[in-house]
């Protein structure tokens, strides 16, 4: 039996809450929310009306341990999140983490998150792609770009609007104003937009055009630099050097 559920929820169009995401929140002993607030007006459109606990950031530490003894005695939590999936720069990591170490069950549901439309939106290759959730907003900014410079799978960032433009700016610098990327706006909402442009284009386009709502910003990968044959052939010449 499952202790921990993890229910994603809309991340903007009430509609894509799943069959499966109602029956569980209607069926645990309590929702845990990241804001009862945000959470209780979803649950009151859903004519839910399990006892709801909040379970934020700020106390997650402490109340992981309290959680977990109450599971050990048999009480069934779902969690969710103001939108989308539970622990998806969003608390729950820690909670998921601990319940597992304490040998019970956890089950994410399948369901609503940013990143994954944001990604096939862009129209960039997405067999392979990292996700970078939110940038450092000053220490270790630069340091987290920089450990990107290589990398050539696709990247998927989140963002406020009103850092888009510094962020679009800063990665020009770093990875060339010529970098093929995609800013999905507003997802699964009325005004749902995903402009598709190089770095550069991209913060000439948000210049002039309104910015606001919420953001995912998926990069392209840097294109794999392909070695020469004589490029090939000196490596190997100069492993096979240092072998002899
Ligand atoms: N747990 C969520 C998920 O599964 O996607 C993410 C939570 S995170 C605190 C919020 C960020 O997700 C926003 O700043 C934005 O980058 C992204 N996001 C959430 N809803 C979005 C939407 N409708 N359109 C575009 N981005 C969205």
């Amino acid at each position: 039996t499952v202790s921990l559920y993890l229910v994603p929820t809309p991340i903007g169009n009430l509609k894509d809450i799943t069959l499966r995401a109602i029956d569980t929140l209607k069926s645990v002993d309590v929702i845990l929310a990241e804001d009862t607030r945000t959470s209780g007006i979803l649950l009151k459109h859903l004519q839910i009306t399990r006892p709801l606990q909040s379970y934020h950031i700020f106390n997650e530490h402490k109340a992981v341990e309290k959680l977990v003894d109450r599971m050990k005695k048999g009480e069934v939590f779902a969690l969710v999140s103001d939108a989308g999936t539970p622990a998806i720069s969003d608390p729950g990591f820690l909670l998921v983490r601990e319940v597992i170490a304490s040998g019970l069950h956890v089950q994410c549901l399948p369901g609503p998150t940013a990143f994954v439309p944001a990604l096939v939106n862009s129209g960039l290759p997405n067999d392979r792609f990292v996700f970078e959730g939110f940038l450092p907003h000053k220490k270790g900014r630069k340091t987290r770009i920089d450990s990107l410079l290589e990398e050539s799978r696709t990247m998927i960032f989140y963002e406020s609007p009103h850092r888009l433009i510094k962020t679009l700016e800063q990665l020009a610098e770093a990875f060339g104003p010529d970098r093929p990327a995609c800013v999905s706006r507003e997802l699964s909402k009325l005004h749902e937009e995903n402009v598709r442009g190089t770095l550069t284009e991209l913060v000439h386009y948000y210049e002039t055009n309104p910015l606001k709502g919420e953001i995912v910003l998926v990069v392209a990968g840097c294109p794999e630099v392909k070695e020469t044959r004589e490029e090939k052939q000196e490596k190997k010449h100069a492993a096979w050097k240092k072998n002899n």
